[in-house]
């Protein structure tokens, strides 16, 4: 397909799960991502196939009041460490670090107040999180109970799951009805980078 640029990254971002979507709206609205929400979206962008050098012209673009200075000496070093361009482990070179999984995600017990990374599934309130799924277009009455019975059961990436399917319920039923995607090429969703590559490849 086509390359991933900076300036394609707001359309791509209707593929998005909501912990990357949440980061990417607060983003454009705030113009600034605190230090965990900066390294869990550069990873994931990185996991969606966007090059160094346009993770830092897409950075430098959304950080509107900074100046070059500041951008250089504050946030481009941890961008080209997350894409393993400078930093002292020789074994991450030319790599860096893997884009996080939900389970890493889920898994973090540091998000606080005002954060924005994490996964909203599990970091927000019921009420929050209903309230921006409902923001991204999901009012499916059924979905959102759903939604809220498997978070009162801390079944969080299931939610998620739940999300996709409905969100893609019509491209999910052609691919099975074509027999162009097998079960297996449906299966629960554990990364958000394959929550991404799933939803991009079911809208082509
Ligand atoms: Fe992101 Fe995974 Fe949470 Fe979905 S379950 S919002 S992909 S961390």
């Amino acid at each position: 397909g086509t390359a991933i640029t900076a300036s394609s990254i707001d359309s791509l971002s209707q593929h998005f799960p909501l912990c990357m979507r949440n980061l990417h709206t607060n983003l454009r609205k705030n113009h600034h991502l605190k230090h965990f929400g900066r390294l869990q979206y550069t990873l994931f962008l990185k996991g969606i196939g966007l090059s160094l050098e346009e993770c830092i012209i897409f950075w430098r673009q959304s950080f509107k009041g900074k100046t070059d200075d500041e951008f250089n000496s504050q946030y481009k070093y941890n961008i080209r460490h997350a894409y393993g361009d400078v930093g002292g482990d020789v074994n991450r070179r030319g790599r860096g670090y893997p884009p996080y999984s939900c389970q890493k995600i889920l898994s973090d017990n540091n998000v606080g107040i005002g954060q924005t990374h994490g996964c909203p599934y599990r970091h927000y309130s019921v009420d929050n999180l209903v309230g921006l799924l409902q923001s991204t277009g999901v009012s499916d009455k059924e979905t959102l109970r759903g939604v809220r019975e498997d978070v009162g059961k801390q079944r969080y990436h299931i939610a998620c799951n739940r999300v996709f399917e409905y969100s893609h319920k019509n491209e999910i039923k052609k691919v099975k009805e074509d027999g162009t995607w097998t079960q297996a090429d449906l299966d629960t969703i554990v990364h958000p980078n394959t929550y991404f590559k799933r939803s991009y490849l079911l809208k082509q």
